[in-house]
């Protein structure tokens, strides 16, 4: 039985009720694990006040703000999963970014800033928690990113966002190697498209969801929930023998040829 009583895990990424991690953070509560959760920060204070409300029937015992492009935001939020909770067993990296313009038109015409910003974000953000998570994962771990086909394939209008997705899928490889002989374990999924906030930033979304319900073998998408369920699996002892991989949770879209 998928049982996470006992873990502490913590949830990146939570946005709104539409969020993939909000999915996951769900997923992982019901499977008994105390939870941890952060934010992305803003002058109003509006996102902190929205997540806060959201995730509160899920009592986390952490509730952090992580803007993942500031190093000081980073280190504050693994000083205070040390102080609250003594170690970590479960980190999920639920969280991408790149500027609307450059999720739309030629790939080619995307600035030198809009790539860094995406790789920052998207990608170099999973070494940065990563690096954090490692001296607190005593007793072994999990890491859990999410990643796009457009990683791997070109996807219309995905562009530097695949670039990152790849990026980000090779960190998953190397982190795996590096922290295996310490008992963690690092994966991604491949989640297939879901309305989300940020899925509505990358042109034709709804195109992409509609070729995935006509061709798919479930012809349909996949739920938050759905993934919830892939995440909170690769997070348990089930998973113990799994590292490095990319699990595709996409209603089967990714073995189609036409
Ligand atoms: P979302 O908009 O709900 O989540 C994106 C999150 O990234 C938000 O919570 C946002 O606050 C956070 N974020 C952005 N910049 C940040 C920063 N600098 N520091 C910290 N957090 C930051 O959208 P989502 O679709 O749930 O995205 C979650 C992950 O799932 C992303 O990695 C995305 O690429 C991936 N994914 C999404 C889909 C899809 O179709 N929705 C498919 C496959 C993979």
């Amino acid at each position: 039985m998928l049982d996470l009583t006992g873990k502490n895990a913590l949830v990146t990424g939570i946005a709104n009720n539409r969020s993939i991690a909000w999915g996951i953070a769900q997923q992982l509560h019901a499977a008994g694990a105390n939870l941890g959760v952060t934010y992305l920060p803003d002058d109003k204070g509006k996102m902190e006040n929205k997540v806060r409300s959201l995730v509160e029937p899920l009592a986390p015992s952490l509730f952090l703000p992580c803007n993942v492009q500031d190093d000081g935001q980073v280190t504050a939020t693994f000083d205070a999963v040390n102080a609250a909770w003594g170690k970590l067993d479960i980190l999920i990296h639920c969280l991408a970014f790149a500027n609307r313009d450059d999720l739309m038109g030629d790939f080619s015409a995307v600035s030198r800033q809009g790539f860094q910003t995406a790789l920052d974000i998207s990608a170099y953000s999973l070494v940065s928690l990563a690096r954090g998570a490692k001296p607190l994962m005593t007793s072994g771990g999990s890491i859990v990113t999410l990643t796009y086909l457009g990683g791997v394939r070109v996807v219309p209008n995905y562009n530097v966002m695949g670039i990152a997705k790849a990026a980000l899928e090779m960190n998953v490889r190397y982190l795996a190697a590096e922290m295996g002989p310490q008992q963690v374990r690092v994966n991604g999924i491949s989640a297939g498209p879901i309305r989300t906030l940020a899925s509505s930033a990358v042109g034709g979304i709804l195109d992409m969801i509609h070729h995935v319900e006509a061709v798919a073998p479930l012809r349909r998408t996949v739920t938050q929930q759905e993934v919830g369920n892939a995440a909170a699996f690769l997070s348990s002892d089930l998973a113990s023998g799994i590292t490095g991989q990319i699990l595709y949770v996409d209603s089967g879209y990714e073995i189609m040829g036409m």
